[in-house]
């Protein structure tokens, strides 16, 4: 597929990250939309790479061995940008410490995991027109569990940070509409989910080593609070893509933390504007 070519003017699928990343800033997801394919789970970032290898070795996907080989394959295919590779490379293995410490924790009983699911999501739109859109999701745990006779379904992320973030918890409703969708088609399912962050241990003040045990934060999400993210945010933002996309108008929102660590930071224009305008030190004559 040639990368440059512009994709058809309406969203066809959308996962989480996706929709995060519009939120933060359009026009680094339209870039990015705009230059892989949309069905894939190609990542670009540095954070994105080593969290997809870290996956795949927790996963069992992959060998802690072939770190170093999966990071030139990602460079090699133009999908890293990176030239720090020995230092990405220690940070992979590192965090796939963590996340082997984390999947000991991790006491869920398992019926799938790693595995997409996809859903086919149609609304109609406040111009009144029909919107048809699938919506994806890879959760890393989903499991069940009874209690009172009725079979409640279980959604785990483990995070190799120990910094938890709202944005956590968003991701785990959007895997558990997707799958509760996906399970129960349009029916409502009566029970809530368990929803289960696992976040790694915070490193020790004196050493810096991860030890003990990280913070599990769990809650419960009903079919009517996943219904409300639904209608609320997800369906909104598809509008509003679908919108922006016929004129191609994705504003940048500059943040320079975020814009750091952006894969298109050197051909953004306003990011570059804005390194220029920083207030100049100095004291007074
Ligand atoms: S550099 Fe910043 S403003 Fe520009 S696309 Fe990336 S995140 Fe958006």
């Amino acid at each position: 597929m040639n990368n440059n070519q512009e994709k058809p003017q309406k969203l066809r699928s959308l996962c989480y990250s996706e929709l995060k990343r519009f939120k933060n800033c359009p026009k680094e997801f339209w870039l990015r939309y705009n230059r892989v394919d949309e069905d894939s789970v190609t990542v670009e970032t540095p954070e994105a790479i080593i969290g997809e290898i870290v996956h795949r070795v927790a996963s069992g996907q992959d060998h802690p061995r072939r770190v170093k080989k999966l990071l030139e394959k990602f460079q090699a295919q133009g999908i890293l940008v990176a030239d720090n590779l020995v230092e990405l490379e220690k940070q992979c293995q590192s965090q796939i410490k963590t996340a082997r410490s984390l999947k000991k924790l991790d006491s869920s009983t398992k019926t799938h995991t790693e595995k997409t699911f996809r859903y086919d999501h149609k609304f109609t739109n406040s111009e009144g027109e029909v919107v048809e859109i699938t919506l994806v999701a890879k959760p890393d745990r989903i499991g069940h569990f009874e209690e009172k006779g009725k079979t409640i379904p279980e959604i785990t992320e483990l995070k190799t940070t120990d910094n938890p973030h709202s944005s956590h918890l968003k991701q785990l409703l959007y895997a558990a509409l997707v799958y509760s969708r996906r399970r129960f088609l349009e029916k409502w399912q009566t029970v809530a989910t368990k929803l289960v962050l696992n976040y790694a241990p915070k490193p020790d003040a004196i050493t810096g080593v991860k030890t003990g045990t990280g913070v599990i934060e769990t809650s419960f999400a009903s079919q009517y609070r996943l219904e409300e993210y639904l209608t609320n945010e997800i369906e909104p933002a598809i509008e509003e893509i679908n919108r922006r996309m016929a004129t191609g108008a994705f504003p940048a929102n500059v943040s320079p933390g975020r814009c750091r660590n952006c894969p298109f930071a050197a051909q953004c224009n306003e990011y570059q504007a804005s390194l220029n305008e920083q207030p100049i030190q100095g004291g007074h004559s």
